[in-house]
């Protein structure tokens, strides 16, 4: 038994349905993020779980107890919003209790409560200070630590980095991962930055329109994209129409060169939409010898560690990465180039191409 079971859970306002049919297990422990594009849906679906959003039918069940229609604070969810929400009148200590005071916990209990998450989150030495008086990366360790007082089962985080900046962002991210794995907490974090994804979660929702397009580990979904929104959301550049030429060795055309792929389905259309990573794309001859495209060089991009280069092949372009080699020429606008790739790294997409 999962920890989390969400069944064929709907919502429609109005006429106009924003979540269709969503089922997912969660287990006890994980870490799973809904990924997706502003209006997929996922604050929507997160928002039924915590009890803030009646479904328009569905089931929600914790702990194989049915909690679809339990008010929030009958459901022992922590949540963390974008916004910080503090509540301003309070200090650190004050919003950090709130919730053990709500619970008529002694105030031993609460100060010892207390002091446990100040020094858990690190801050010990705020805890007298108004939120005002604290920097955006600290009001959200703070709310991190309000939600996480009354050891909650289960974790709900809404964008909670996407209002600070950068830097804070990535080092706050490694923070809540390690607080999470450290407490052992089921949590569920919504954003719609893909890195973020990538880097915290043990598994990843990607959503589109309402519904969940592909559920899978980073590694899943980053190397094994089964649409093109997925693609495109976790930035396969290379996306092409193609055409099946032999389903029995892996045989595709593109642009009249016949590419082989280890990824061809049984029952693949005779067009194909083909993708590839550009980190998956070595300049030259070579490699397991099966994909080679003859191109020539459009853009070169600088981007540090990696340089991005764009080539046309025939009536479509390839985007690659070499890695940044100060001894080591680079290609110019204008170059006649070889390009190859392993077969196993030309996916097969399941939708048709762009029209
Ligand atoms: P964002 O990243 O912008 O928060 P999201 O993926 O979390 O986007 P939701 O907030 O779940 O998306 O919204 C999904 C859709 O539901 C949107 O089209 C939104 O306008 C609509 N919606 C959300 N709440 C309501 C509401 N209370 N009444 C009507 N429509 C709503």
């Amino acid at each position: 038994m999962a920890f989390l079971e969400i069944n064929h859970l709907k919502k429609a306002f109005g006429t106009h349905t924003v979540v269709h049919d969503f089922n997912m297990n969660i287990e006890q422990g994980e870490f799973v993020t809904f990924l997706g594009p502003s209006g997929c849906g996922k604050t929507t679906i997160l928002r039924m779980v915590a009890g803030f959003e009646t479904p328009s039918s569905g089931q929600i069940c914790m702990n194989d107890l049915d909690v679809t229609r339990l008010r929030p604070n009958q459901r022992d969810i922590g949540m963390v919003f974008q916004a910080y929400a503090l509540f301003p009148n309070m200090t650190v200590r004050e919003n950090i209790g709130f919730s053990l005071k709500i619970a008529k916990k002694s105030a031993a209990d609460i100060r010892q409560r207390v002091d446990e998450m100040l020094q858990l989150i690190k801050l010990p030495q705020l805890a007298d200070r108004y939120p005002w008086q604290l920097s955006g990366g600290q009001q959200q360790r703070v709310a991190l630590a309000r939600a996480l007082a009354g050891e909650p089962k289960l974790l709900l985080l809404d964008e909670p980095l996407s209002a600070l900046d950068a830097k804070i962002r990535v080092s706050l991210r490694d923070e809540i991962r390690s607080l999470q794995r450290k407490l052992g907490i089921t949590s569920i974090f919504v954003t719609h930055d893909q890195e973020e994804a990538l880097s915290i979660s043990d598994r990843i929702v990607v959503m589109n329109e309402g519904r969940a397009e592909q559920i899978g580990t980073p590694f899943d979904i980053y190397n094994y994209p089964r649409t093109r929104f997925v693609a495109s959301f976790v930035g396969t550049l290379n996306q092409w129409a193609g055409q099946l030429v032999d389903a029995s060795t892996g045989k595709v055309q593109l642009d009249g060169v016949t590419l082989t792929t280890s990824r061809l389905p049984k029952s693949a259309a005779s067009a194909l939409t083909l993708a590839l990573r550009p980190e998956s794309v070595r300049l030259g001859e070579g490699g397991d010898g099966r994909n080679t495209l003859a191109a020539t060089v459009e853009d070169v991009n600088f981007l540090g560690a990696v340089v991005r280069i764009r080539a046309r092949i025939a009536s479509q372009t390839v985007s690659f990465d070499l890695f940044n080699d100060p001894h080591q020429p680079l290609p110019r606008p204008g170059d006649a180039i070889k390009l190859n790739f392993s077969y196993d790294n030309l996916l097969v997409l399941e939708d048709a191409p762009a029209a």
